[in-house]
């Protein structure tokens, strides 16, 4: 451990690591206690700052945060208060014939000391999600938030020390100097939101120590729209997906593949619900957030530069302002192949419309690139809504909807590959957050003794009676 002295966190990282047992071997009433004191602090004592502090980072809508971020939260506290004694038991698993004399379970322990770094497109949600599973599964764990949106780390920094001792979980404010930091120390599980790219980073930094990874990241989510869809729906729940905390979100649709002969009466529907959720002028509605950071927006603008040039066809919006980091809701089609739109991770309130000629065609587009965190499918179809389920690969799936399949503390969330490593959520982030020990217990002789050496002739056909029949 000497190799970490120098390290600014080794200190406050061998507290939790001496803690970790005290913590670790908790009653179900005492994690509940907990989760009820995180709760009330989150839903009653900090309710109001949690809202102003997002109005100043994202100009987030406060029914925005109530239900993205608020709701989220207090959703995901409720569904592991109610399930957690179970989660936490011990389960019996059955124990072979030729193990006669034994009994097995499988017990879910804490992985020990955690790190969780997380984003700033959800700060809260996506901060506090991760740190309900960890605390559920009885770990200490150290928070870094995302140095984009001050506001909320601060307040998440306030509320964390208020909660918490810092021996059971601490958070640091900060650049990507203190991950950086706190990634050369051994925790015992890294649970990292954010990009492909930074995932990479955290995954070599985690193989140095063998630390296990729950890697929640990004990329580009198709949404495809076939011939037989509801347009109009389908047109209204997009437009509320992609358009949602200004596009800024991991689960946000990134670009429309539609079937060439709808394609003009679903975008004539898309202009209707823009202008019923957001009015004539976005800029001056209530229900309608900016982009997060001056970095973010000349990004996002880049590639509408980008898109012009290429001649794109600009459909609805188009219209930015730095002072105020505002990006219209901009539909764009007739997008060259290398077009920047259809190759990065949009991340932001633009969208792209992507012609097909055939289901096949749009399988093959998906799968050319690397595999979503998200595809969402819109059709009446059953046979085009299998075959697209059936030939692609994706974290997860919404049909005839978007983004909802996230809400669900009963389906595992996160992505496959480029999109992420491993689950979240519900009984799916207990399971991250734990070790499952399998332990056999013997309680009479066991029939396994009669195999010891030396081996005799008896022994060699006691064993190819055990091969052929247990
Ligand atoms: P990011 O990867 O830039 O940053 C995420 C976190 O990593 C931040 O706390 C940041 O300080 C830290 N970080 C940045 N560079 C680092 C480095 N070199 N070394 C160590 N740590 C570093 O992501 P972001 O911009 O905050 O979020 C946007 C990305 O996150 C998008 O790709 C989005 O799809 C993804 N995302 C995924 C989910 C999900 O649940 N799967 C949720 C939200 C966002």
């Amino acid at each position: 451990m000497s190799d970490f002295n120098d390290n600014p966190y080794f200190e406050l990282f061998s507290k939790q690591q001496q803690n970790q047992f005290a913590i670790g071997n908790s009653t179900y009433k005492q994690r509940l206690k907990k989760l009820n004191t995180l709760q009330y602090a989150i839903e009653v004592t900090y309710r109001a700052q949690i809202q102003k502090a997002l109005q100043k980072d994202l100009g987030k809508p406060v029914v925005e945060t109530e239900l993205t971020e608020i709701y989220a939260i207090i959703g995901d506290i409720k569904h592991t208060k109610k399930h957690l004694r179970h989660w936490m038991q011990k389960q019996s698993v059955e124990t072979p014939l030729s193990m006669l004399g034994s009994s097995s379970y499988i017990t879910y322990e804490p992985k020990g000391v955690c790190l969780i770094i997380s984003p700033w497109n959800f700060p809260f949600n996506l901060t506090f999600g991760p740190l309900v599973s960890a605390i559920a599964a009885g770990n200490t764990a150290i928070i870094k938030p995302s140095e984009m949106t001050p506001n909320s780390s601060a307040l998440m920094a306030k509320i964390i020390e208020d909660v918490f001792a810092k021996d059971e979980v601490a958070l640091i404010e900060g650049e990507v100097e203190v991950s950086t930091a706190l990634l050369k120390l051994p925790f015992n599980h890294i649970f990292f939101t954010g990009s492909p790219k930074v995932g990479k980073i955290v995954m070599e930094a985690a193989s140095k120590h063998l630390a296990s990874v729950t890697l929640e990241l990004g990329g580009k989510s198709p949404t495809i729209v076939d011939k037989t869809a509801n347009l109009d729906k389908a047109a209204k729940k997009i437009m509320w997906a992609k358009f949602l905390n200004c596009g800024q979100i991991c689960v946000s649709p990134d670009y429309v593949m539609i079937d060439e002969s709808v394609k003009d009466e679903f975008i004539t529907s898309c202009k209707k619900w823009l202008k019923t959720f957001y009015n004539d002028n976005p800029k001056t509605s209530d229900s309608y957030g900016n982009i997060v950071t001056d970095k973010h927006f000349d990004r996002l603008t880049s590639y509408l530069e980008n898109a012009k040039t290429l001649h794109a066809t600009f459909e609805v919006g188009g219209e930015t302002d730095r002072s105020s980091r505002y990006i219209e809701p901009t539909i764009i089609s007739d997008l060259k192949p290398e077009a920047k739109l259809l190759e990065e991770e949009i991340f932001g309130p633009i969208l792209p419309i992507v012609i097909y000629e055939s289901l096949d065609m749009a399988i093959a587009y998906i799968n050319s690139k690397p595999r979503p965190l998200a595809l969402y499918m819109y059709s009446k179809s059953k046979k085009n809504t299998n075959k697209i389920l059936d030939n692609t690969r994706a974290g997860g799936s919404c049909i005839n909807n978007s983004v909802l399949h996230y809400a669900n503390h009963n389906l595992p969330f996160g992505g496959t590959n480029n999109s992420g490593i491993g689950k979240s959520h519900g009984f799916f982030g207990f399971r991250a957050f734990s070790n499952e020990r399998s332990v056999l217990k013997q309680h009479t002789f066991g029939v396994t003794e009669l195999l010891f050496p030396p081996y005799s002739g008896f022994k060699e056909r006691l064993a190819q009676l055990t091969i052929r029949w247990f």
